[in-house]
């Protein structure tokens, strides 16, 4: 027998279809506080959002006469007709989500436009509506969402546990904070607020708000535009690196997304700088034009194909060329200063901290966040919170402002390249360090890094070119190798003629060298190709280039002996070859080869500053 279902039940499938977690609720709660004009955002959770979900905006409000019909099915304020969906610019148009939320929750709305006097309240349970009526409420919408599928039991199952549930919110939102660096965002869950950051517009300090001011001090700001592609980056320098993925965030016009094409990108621009297997921290921020891709290829929008993929890719790679090749990529040797100290310091300038952070407006967001939970909880006897519970909420705003406070200042600009030419030599010190100096900066350079640098360079410089530099040895340098790899001969004899050696057979299992690069001294040659001879029985294929690479690094580290004292002619030629090198400031096994102390850091250490 064929039934048709009664609304109700109607209602309730198609909400399953919108709202499948709390991350759904939050999602459309959130975004439609962006919709709304909202300057600050505050979400807060409890149970990972099963039982409680709060979105607090400071955005246009609804209007007394609308709120019933904003929680109806297809009700819309962002499309009038089907002419409109091509020219949509805000994020959800569906008209579906509040209905949705609204049938299968105990929903609560409260919201004021700026227009009027006195707000609205309006509780829906389960798609009816409880209790409507006027209410003192400060401009903005605050939605609470309780008890999420208390009348759909099947779904309820779905549910994985708090923690999983609330992780996945809180890391949509820190994704919408630092998209949004101009909106107020914070974050409380389980009555902890979790981050708040200060909407000014720095994404630099967003990153640091959001993840630790230690890791965002090491990363370097970078803006770069070709092609009509414009990214703005935030990336750790060869020194910096982890095990996986997990700490690069891509955004492409606004929204986060995965992508293989992106990586690709920062692949290349880090190829020679990192281990295989380590990857750079990396927030990139990427602004193309909307024909330029398809945002549509999946349902959860986190996939987009870009129709000139290798464009994205170079302007990516060359953004991320520019930061590490600037002096910022210089790592800085810095006194491990605690937070507390920090406060302390800017304790003395009171115009400093007001300039750090605005904590008069961030103490009445939070004022006014309590008084609209106040209007909430006053409406619901269950959930009033004591006085003590208010004052521990006031100390936890006061460690997020004195968070806030201690977070370094970031100001993006496109890079320039570090100046070699301006460098002062002062000496050398342990036979392993050269002192230099510009106007702002004191640098040491370790030697041995610096010349393992140079030596691989030069190498594969050589082997990419067709001009090959060698130097003719008095006595030719001969060495052995083994059955399998004399089988392989066509494979590695090549690789090594490509370098600017020449040799040939001498004897069943034995070569001989007459002839090597010409930027080797003849103990740095024999030690390179005995480690080098060593490697290929290991390798499959040794003119691919990440094995060759691989093989290159550690022969290179095996030619080049810490030496002893140079003269000063021996330190400049070491800068200007370093001066060479795309990238002059990490070993070819991601060592610093660099390291700085500015004035400034030498200021505060002796207390001037
Ligand atoms: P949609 O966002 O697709 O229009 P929703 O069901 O999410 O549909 O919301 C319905 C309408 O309610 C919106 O079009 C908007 O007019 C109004 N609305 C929802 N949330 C807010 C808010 N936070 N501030 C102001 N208006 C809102
Ligand atoms: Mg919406």
């Amino acid at each position: 027998m064929i039934r048709i279902l009664d609304k109700s039940t109607a209602d309730k499938i198609a909400a399953g279809e919108v709202v499948e977690r709390p991350l759904s609720v939050v999602k459309e709660l959130v975004e439609n506080s962006i919709d709304a004009g909202a300057k600050k955002i505050a979400v807060e959770i409890k149970n990972g959002g099963k039982s409680y979900i709060r979105v607090t905006d400071d955005g246009c409000g609804i209007a007394a006469d609308e709120c019933e019909k904003a929680f109806m099915r297809h009700a819309t304020s962002k499309i009038i007709n089907a002419e409109d969906l091509n020219s949509i610019s805000t994020l959800g148009f569906r008209g579906e989500a509040l209905a949705s939320i609204a049938a299968i929750s105990r929903t609560e709305l409260l919201t004021k436009t700026r227009e009027t006097k006195t707000g609205s309240k309006l509780i829906i349970e389960g798609g009816q509506i409880i209790e409507r009526a006027p209410i003192g409420c400060p401009d903005g919408t605050t939605m609470v969402i309780r008890d999420l599928f208390f009348n759909t039991p099947a779904r309820l199952k779905f549910m994985r546990t708090d923690s999983a549930e609330s992780s996945s919110v809180i890391e949509f939102v820190t994704d919408i904070a630092l998209a949004y660096p101009d909106i107020r965002i914070q974050m409380i869950n389980n009555d902890k607020i979790l981050f708040a950051t200060n909407g000014r517009g720095n994404r630099g300090q967003t990153i640091a708000t959001l993840t630790s001011s230690i890791l965002a001090d090491k990363l370097i700001p970078f803006i770069y535009e070709e092609e009509g592609i414009t990214v703005e980056g935030y990336v750790s320098g060869p020194g910096e690196s982890r095990s996986s993925r997990k700490n690069q965030v891509f955004f492409v016009n606004g929204r986060v997304i995965d992508s293989k094409v992106i990586e690709k990108g920062i692949n290349r621009a880090y190829s020679d700088r990192l281990f295989e297997g380590r990857f750079p921290i990396c927030y990139l921020f990427i602004t193309v034009s909307p024909e330029r891709m398809d945002v549509n290829i999946h349902p959860n929008k986190r996939q987009v194909r870009f129709y000139d993929e290798d464009a994205i890719i170079n302007t990516v790679r060359k953004g991320i060329i520019t930061a590490l090749d600037s002096e910022e990529a210089v790592p800085t040797i810095k006194e491990k200063l605690k937070p507390y100290n920090k406060i302390e310091n800017k304790k003395d300038n009171p115009k400093e901290v007001r300039d750090a952070v605005d904590i008069n407006s961030l103490l009445s967001n939070y004022e006014q966040t309590k008084e609209s939970n106040k209007t909430i909880f006053e409406q619901n006897t269950v959930e009033t919170p004591k006085e003590k519970e208010i004052v521990e909420t006031q100390e936890q705003i006061k460690i997020a402002v004195q968070d806030e406070i201690s977070k370094p200042i970031f100001t993006v600009t496109e890079p320039k390249r570090f100046d070699f030419s301006s460098l002062q030599i002062h000496g050398q010190f342990f036979g392993t360090y050269i002192q230099l100096s510009d106007e702002e900066t004191i640098y040491f350079i370790d030697q041995h890094a610096a010349h393992e640098r140079i030596f691989f360079e030069k190498l594969m410089n050589q082997f990419e070119s067709s001009e090959k530099h060698r130097q003719p040895l008095l006595i030719p340098i001969t060495f052995e190798v083994s059955h399998a790899d004399k089988e392989r001969e066509d494979l590695w004899l090549t690789v090594l003629e490509d370098m600017g050696f020449s040799l040939d057979e001498f004897g069943p299992l034995s070569y001989r060298v007459s002839e090597i690069p010409m930027f080797m001294s003849m103990s740095e040659a024999e030690d390179f190709l005995s480690d080098f001879t060593d490697g290929i029985g290991t390798y499959e294929d040794i003119r691919d280039n990440k094995t060759l690479d691989k093989i290159a690094t550690k022969a290179c580290k095996a030619a080049v002996k810490a030496n002893d004292y140079l003269s000063k002619e021996e330190i400049k030629q070491l800068i200007t070859d370093l001066d060479k090198c795309n990238n002059p400031f990490s070993c070819p096994h991601g060592r610093p080869t660099f390291i700085k102390i500015t004035k400034s850091d030498l200021e505060k250490r002796f207390k001037r500053i």
